[in-house]
């Protein structure tokens, strides 16, 4: 038989060929070229036999679908070692999160004392090398006989919609479930748990307590070794600590996942929008301001009350309902047709950086990355069809100039048609082609999600790269075939007919408040000048060098900079510290020689010491500095050399 690899190469068979013998057959056996893989769109085992014709795609652990199989199995892998060392714990869930995996035990209370023991047990088990094996029961009442003794598999068992139900086992450990997995543990080479918790069976607060342990595998010890070191150098960096210690923003009881920004990170939120904003304009966006609330007639119009209702705030004024806008879009479709519109218009660019209010549960609050309200820097685009592959290019273009200011290097994704999706055939092989087009056009490498696109149309996913190595999706531009529909979106064409636009929304820092606490992390608090909320600071060394400090920052105030003055009781070294401490770009002292000269002593919060300097000549270098939003400063160590 033959069958196809990664989309490109053609490989013949022989007739009972596994996909482990299509890895073996391609050299792809290492972790970084085949941890998992997919046959005709279905994850499946290694041991899954082969039909002629079929495609074949091989993940790396690079690949999200990799991790998410290593990771998996590896939670099994936790789960044997612990009911060998605990019998009577009963194994509940155990899924793949965004880093590592968790299982949850009932019966079990354990503390982090334990984590070697467990540690040492799941090597034991590795050692064994086991290759997981798939059962099958054929009804639900054989797949519960076998769990007997757990009542939380044999509740999961009750809930599943489909026979037969499967089973993984490996050496005397069996466990409920889909798969697929690793097809032998021992390609698990390194191990760790990172904590644990409680957690309610299924997440209901009137079910039982139980224990989670959270863990992390990785193919090769060095993987660990980094993941350990990223961390360490993240919590140095968390935004969360960061934010209120630069008295950025706040969080407060009174409006949890709904940030409070001071004065400072005002400094930060307004220099982020002016940016984007000019950037629009050049890149000839109109900006538009659509309620916060609309009524419930408008979001189910929209399909939103009836999908999306249990994350969106709603109440009555005068017997009418109404809802906190969770998205921005049924808003701008209003604006749309406020007016007729000529093909000439198209492609028309609204943006709307709105505040949209979502509902997420408080367990998953997290800072400025998971909050109920945020800015949505949206803007939906209205087109030809055969505008689409230009169209795309554009926003990829500008995408890549609004990243390329904060120096994050990013990484593309396009999603194509779901099983379930509205549209035509040729309406989707427009589109999709259309936004392949404009990827390849571009020459800038990307993955494609099979199947991974929204129900109304094709996607393309931007995931940027902080100087940690994390990848944060925050563009993103989708296509969609349904809202102008919904809406009786139209314009006039050539001929004069009326005719449906098609309509993408995009977004390039996705939520400004989540763009932000990257931002923070990513640069862990020191940002570049032009958006830097302490841009200088002037110390003065004694009483008598107040008033020359204080003219000096109304002095370069006149260009723009935010300046503070430091003219307090403290020692200079400790004025030094606190500067520093915040950040500050730029650290202009001052006492009796600079006085004398009308100059200042310049370091940097890096601590590159200048000495004396002439202000007008600094001045000249920070203007150039924050105009050209300068990643680098002209005196740090790096540009003196
Ligand atoms: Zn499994
Ligand atoms: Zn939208």
């Amino acid at each position: 038989m033959k069958i196809r690899i990664n989309q490109k190469t053609e490989l013949q068979l022989p007739d009972n060929a596994t996909a482990k013998d299509a890895a073996e057959r391609m050299n792809l056996t290492a972790p970084d070229q085949a941890i998992a893989v997919t046959v005709n769109g279905t994850p499946r085992d290694f041991s899954w036999p082969l039909k002629n014709g079929d495609e074949v795609i091989f993940s790396s652990f690079d690949d999200a679908l990799g991790k998410e199989v290593f990771w998996h199995t590896s939670a099994h892998v936790l789960a044997q070692a612990v009911k060998r060392l605990w019998p009577q714990a009963k194994p509940t869930i155990g899924p793949a999160i965004e880093n590592g995996f968790y299982y949850d035990f009932a019966n079990l209370s354990i503390s982090e004392a334990d984590f070697d023991r467990i540690e040492k047990e799941v090597e034991a088990v590795i050692a064994e090398n086991y290759k997981p094996q798939r059962l099958e029961f054929p009804n639900k009442k054989e797949a519960k006989e076998a769990f007997k003794d757990n009542p939380y598999k044999c509740e999961l068992i009750d809930s599943f919609a489909e026979e037969p139900i499967s089973a993984y086992s490996q050496g005397e450990f069996t466990d409920l479930c889909r798969g697929p997995h690793l097809s032998n543990l021992g390609k698990i080479k390194a191990f760790k748990v990172m904590k644990n918790s409680g957690a309610y069976w299924r997440g209901d607060s009137n079910r039982e307590m139980l224990t989670r342990i959270y863990g992390i595998s990785f193919p090769d010890k060095k993987r660990l070794k980094d993941y350990l070191q990223m961390l360490e150098e993240a919590k140095k960096r968390d935004h969360k600590i960061l934010g209120p210690e630069l008295d950025l923003f706040s969080i407060k009881e009174e409006g949890p996942g709904m940030p409070f920004f001071h004065p400072r990170g005002m400094i930060i939120w307004n220099r982020l929008l002016e940016f984007l904003r000019a950037f629009l304009q050049e890149a000839g966006y109109i900006e538009i301001k659509t309620p916060i609330m609309l009524s419930k007639e408008l979001w189910e119009r929209s399909g939103h009350w009836y999908y999306y209702r249990d994350n969106m705030y709603v109440t009555q004024i005068e017997n009418r309902e109404f809802a906190i806008k969770p998205m921005n879009c049924p808003g701008c479709m209003l604006y749309y047709r406020t007016h007729s519109h000529s093909y000439r218009e198209l492609p028309m660019r609204v943006a709307e950086i709105g505040h949209v209010h979502r509902f997420e549960a408080s367990g998953a609050l997290n800072g400025l990355f998971r909050v109920r309200g945020f800015h949505q820097d949206d803007a939906h685009i209205f087109i030809l069809p055969e505008q689409i592959r230009s169209e795309i290019i554009h926003i990829l273009n500008l995408t890549d100039r609004v990243y390329s200011v904060f120096g994050l290097p990013y990484k593309l994704e396009l999603s194509t048609r779901p099983e379930k999706s509205m549209g035509t055939d040729a309406d989707w092989e427009l589109a999709t082609s259309s936004l392949k087009g404009a990827l390849d056009d571009r020459g800038h490498s990307y993955r494609i999600n099979a199947g991974d696109g929204a129900f109304y149309g094709p996607k393309i996913d931007i995931h940027i790269r902080d100087t940690l190595g994390r990848f944060w999706q925050c563009g993103t531009i989708q296509l969609d075939m349904s809202l102008p529909e919904k809406f009786s979106l139209e314009y006039i064409d050539r001929d004069g007919m009326h005719k449906r636009p098609v309509m993408l929304h995009r977004t390039l820092f996705g939520s400004v408040e989540r763009f932000f606490g990257i931002l923070i992390e990513h640069f862990a608090g020191k940002f570049p000048l032009w958006m830097s909320p302490y841009q200088i600071r002037i110390l003065s060394v004694a009483d008598r060098h107040n008033d020359y400090a204080h003219a000096l920052a109304k002095l370069i105030r006149q260009s723009g900079f935010v300046v503070d003055v430091d003219d307090s009781n403290e020692s200079v070294g400790k004025k030094v510290r606190t500067a520093q401490m915040l950040k500050t770009n730029y650290i202009l002292t001052v006492g009796d020689k600079e006085l004398e000269n009308k100059t200042a002593a310049l370091r940097t919060r890096d601590n590159v010491v200048h000495g004396e300097i002439d202000i007008s000549n600094f001045l000249a270098k920070v203007v150039k500095e924050r105009d050209a939003r300068s990643l680098m400063s002209p005196f740090s160590i790096d540009a003196r050399t």
